[in-house]
């Protein structure tokens, strides 16, 4: 079944860490494991384990003092087999190429889970945007969308807000795109202000989405909601709406944290009382340096948090969260992954073991996606839809992949995240075998 080039790739990362492993490791021993248990053409696999580019690009700034500093931006492009590539811009100090391929590989897989038209794609830039004027970001954003203007585009990949951009940066790129192209394009990025031909419930929808996915798999393990605890890790636009979304539906949410810790109190903490970090950036820090000593609520760190002896856990803050290390110590019985790839592959492989569920990324945050798909239907149509059916069709699509995920579990008694890559590899793998390899 596996390649020269995938056996080794495993040996590789099988000898490194597994605390360090990489997005790109974690990606491609996922597949691995996956392939191994599905008929799919071992070229399909072959073929799917490589990106089919990886744009890399200098972005030259002039900062607010006048000097000049380059950047380095990515796009890798990882199969476009169903559409055009699909997936998020992140400017962090630590995105690297290799990242990008392996969150790219995830978003091919994400479309096809929820059965998309897209492909999957993920880029950003090598750069901490809290050092940055919005003036910087700005031109930093434009300059950006001209270097990878050739490679993006309504019809061939559509960027869209990941860590640390936001619905502004999108509107500038996509303001520097249509002024390149002499006309209003706004279908060349998802994720815009509405009032652009951005779609409303976009910026909580993966959050949103997070929230449906929990409510189904408590009602299937049998958690009613009004008796569930949860535990989320990070209060960024998806673990803020997941958290205030569950309490809303009666969930007990205890404990909330950003990047700095966080809160815990076991008789639920009132979330909708604490601004999320687009809100108010690291209120969640704020709310714990006000506790008093007599309160209810008491500081915890964010790996404690991760420890807690909750119904569910929901990692929404950055990857690589849950590894060997801790994964012995994970007490939830659930854990839906809010963040991309906070599961190591090892620490996969030991929650399996436990017994706990983990329900992957690849379903649980698509609602972001999908969402993105609405908004670029809406683009293309230069039409909005209202909230209220935005939200009543990502409610649909959650539940119609959800049950195509929970049959396969049922059917092959395997994880949730071997049905989800199962059900969307046969998607992709039926889709390359039908069009073939060319030339
Ligand atoms: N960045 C988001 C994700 O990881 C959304 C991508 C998109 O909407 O294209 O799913």
């Amino acid at each position: 079944m596996a390649s020269q080039h995938r056996s080794t790739t495993t040996r590789e990362a099988t000898a490194a860490s597994a605390a360090s492993e990489t997005a790109l490791e974690t990606a491609r021993r996922q597949l691995d494991r996956v392939a191994a248990q599905l008929d799919i053409d071992d070229a399909v696999i072959e073929r799917l384990s490589h990106p089919r580019a990886v744009h890399e690009v200098t972005v030259p700034l002039e900062r607010d003092d006048g000097s000049v500093e380059v950047f380095t931006g990515y796009r890798a492009q990882h199969d476009s087999v169903r559409g055009p590539y699909k997936g998020g811009l992140r400017y962090h100090p630590d995105v690297t190429r290799d990242e990008c391929v392996g969150l790219s590989m995830w978003m091919t897989w994400k479309c096809a889970v929820m059965d998309l038209p897209f492909g999957g794609a993920k880029g950003g830039i090598v750069v901490d945007p809290k050092s940055l004027s919005d003036g910087e970001t700005e031109r930093l954003t434009r300059r950006f969308a001209q270097e990878i203007r050739d490679v993006i585009g309504p019809n061939t990949d559509i960027p869209a807000p990941d860590m640390g951009t936001d619905p502004q940066a999108m509107a500038w790129l996509m303001d520097a795109y249509s002024m390149q192209e002499g006309e209003t394009i706004p279908g060349v990025v998802t994720g815009k202000p509405p009032v652009i031909g951005g779609s409303y419930g976009r910026e909580e929808a993966p959050g949103r989405s997070v929230a449906i996915v929990t409510r189904e798999s408590c009602d299937y393990y049998d958690y009613p909601l009004a008796e569930t605890t949860v535990a989320v890790q990070g209060f960024g636009s998806v673990g803020a709406n997941a958290a205030r979304l569950l309490e809303e539906w009666g969930a007990t949410i205890v404990a909330v944290s950003d990047v700095n810790g966080g809160v815990y109190d076991p008789d639920g903490i009132d979330v909708s009382a604490i601004p999320s970090h687009d809100e108010e950036p690291e209120a969640v820090t704020r709310f714990a340096t006000d506790l008093d000593e007599g309160d209810d609520v008491s500081r915890i760190s964010n790996s404690d948090l991760l420890e807690l002896d909750v119904d569910v856990l929901v990692p929404a803050a950055v990857g690589n969260v849950i590894t060997a290390d801790n994964a012995d110590a994970i007490a939830a019985d659930i854990v839906v992954e809010g963040a991309n790839g906070p599961t190591t592959f090892a620490a996969d492989t030991i929650l399996e073991e436990r017994g706990v569920h983990v329900i992957p990324d690849i379903l649980a945050n698509a609602g972001g996606v999908t969402v993105s798909y609405f908004e670029w239907l809406q683009d293309i149509n230069r039409r909005q839809w209202s909230l209220e059916r935005v939200n009543e069709e990502l409610d649909a699509e959650m539940k119609t992949a959800w049950n195509a995920l929970k049959n396969h579990v049922e059917r092959r008694d395997v994880t949730w995240r071997d049905a989800a890559y199962a059900v969307a590899l046969d998607r992709i793998g039926d889709s390359h075998e039908m069009r073939g390899l060319w030339p």
